[in-house]
């Protein structure tokens, strides 16, 4: 018996109710389960949104922006111009105002391009060659991923100009030019090499390469297409990776049948173009995609918030002032799903039986939990399920 209490003494700290056994009449017992917070399922990007903001609010840009890059190589360019669909479905807005997510974005990427930060690639040279036919937002993203992960990338480009039409469609007043250009550089210097001025008319002109991406957009229509790709209304028909009738040709962007318009959009679809490309010329099979079940509002255990208004980050000025706005804003987030190590069930618990392991990492241990679920009932974000024994 390692316990110093008495039996009957008052439990008063975590580990100390080891006395006190549970036996074997337990019926429901808790288990740590991180879910999906909806801003995630929400961008078409596939941005970490909630994983970023855990970061900002602590003042973490720079690892915040690491983990933004990691999907999205234009956040300056969304945070001015995308939708913000990951918004619409943020959990905070039945509440009071979903977080500024965009904004929060605008910044990291405005401060990146601030401070020279550069996306490293971790992945060997692979040898294999890829053409990117369309430098608008899908190009680009699949390009970026392509390069990171070791491919030797070429993008064609019909116009003089880079960006598809960011450079060309949008107007200037939502993203200065001067913007994009700073962002396309920084993605162009990674190693790519860029073609401009060079339309492609027939993908065969292409037979060099291991691998093509193509993503015209609407601007001249598609190029000849080799047999067995199936277009529907001046459009390719994809699945969900972006494949095709040709193993060898991937396409994305507003090209494709299905796309839903949008800057975002054609990042997420050149994104998963280039996983999809890069698991092709590995002789990889792809990863297997379950259906999100974001975690609704009624899961979230609204004891724990109050009230406060959305504050909007101001664009142009990245000061210590700003930061703080943007700490300040991302601490509204509710973390939906996701442990954010708030130590609601560790203290809660009247057993003591969880074990806090790290930051952001406990265990149940279940000699001594009772599975009465205080701690389930009590986690702000719905992370603790309660589940038959058995
Ligand atoms: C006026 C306007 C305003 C918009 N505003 C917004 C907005 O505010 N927010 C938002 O999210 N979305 C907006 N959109 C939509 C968004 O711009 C598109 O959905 C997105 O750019 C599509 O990306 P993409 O890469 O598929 O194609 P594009 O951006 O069209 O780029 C395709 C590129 O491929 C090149 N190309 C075409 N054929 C060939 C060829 N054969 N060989 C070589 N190169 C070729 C083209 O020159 C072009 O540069 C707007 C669109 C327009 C037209
Ligand atoms: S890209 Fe758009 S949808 Fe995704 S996080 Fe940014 S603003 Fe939200
Ligand atoms: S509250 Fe935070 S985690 Fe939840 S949906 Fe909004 S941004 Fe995402
Ligand atoms: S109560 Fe807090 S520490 Fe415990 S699982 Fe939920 S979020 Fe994590």
């Amino acid at each position: 018996m390692s316990s110093k209490l008495l039996p009957g003494a008052v439990i008063d700290k975590p580990g100390s109710s080891v006395d006190y056994l549970t036996g074997g009449w337990r019926h429901l017992r808790p288990i740590y389960e991180n879910r999906t917070p909806p801003c995630n399922v929400g961008c078409p990007v596939g941005n970490d949104v909630q994983r970023i903001l855990y970061l900002v609010k602590d003042g973490k840009f720079r690892e915040a922006w690491e983990v933004l890059k990691e999907t999205n190589p234009l956040p300056s360019v969304c945070g001015r111009i995308c939708y913000h669909p990951c918004e619409r479905v943020c959990n905070r807005r039945k509440f009071d105002e979903p977080l500024a997510i965009h904004e929060i974005e605008r910044f990291l990427g405005d401060l990146g391009l601030r401070e020279g930060w550069i996306k490293k690639s971790s992945s060997p040279p692979t040898g294999k060659k890829v053409a990117v036919v369309g430098s608008g937002p899908a190009g680009i993203a699949c390009a970026y991923h392509l390069t990171l992960l070791g491919h030797r990338v070429t993008i064609f480009e019909a116009l003089e100009v880079t960006g598809g039409m960011m450079a060309v469609g949008i107007a200037e007043e939502r993203l200065p030019r001067e913007i994009l250009r700073r962002e396309l550089s920084s993605i162009l210097n990674l190693g790519m090499e860029i073609r401009t001025g060079h339309r492609i008319e027939n993908l065969d002109e292409l037979r060099e390469y291991d691998a093509v991406f193509l993503a015209p957009g609407r601007m001249f229509g598609l190029p000849q297409l080799p047999q067995g790709v199936a277009v529907e209304h001046g459009r390719v028909k994809i699945d969900r990776w972006g494949r095709t009738g040709r193993k060898e040709l991937f396409v994305g962007g507003d090209a494709a049948v299905g796309a839903r318009r949008g800057v975002a959009w054609a990042i997420g679809s050149g994104r998963k173009a280039a996983i999809a490309i890069d698991k092709y010329l590995r002789d990889e099979s792809l990863p297997q995609v379950l259906e999100p079940q974001p975690v609704k509002f009624e899961e979230i255990n609204l004891d724990y918030f109050t009230f406060s208004p959305r504050v909007s980050i101001p664009e142009g000025s990245i000061s210590e002032a700003v930061g703080r706005m943007v700490e300040i804003e991302a601490e509204r987030c509710f973390s939906c799903g996701v442990c954010n190590g708030c130590n609601n069930c560790w203290f809660y618990c009247p057993d003591a039986s969880i074990v806090k392991l790290g930051e952001i990492e406990y265990e149940v241990n279940y000699d001594y939990c009772k599975g009465c679920g205080i701690c389930a009932n009590e986690c702000p974000r719905g992370v603790i399920r309660m589940v038959e024994e058995g």
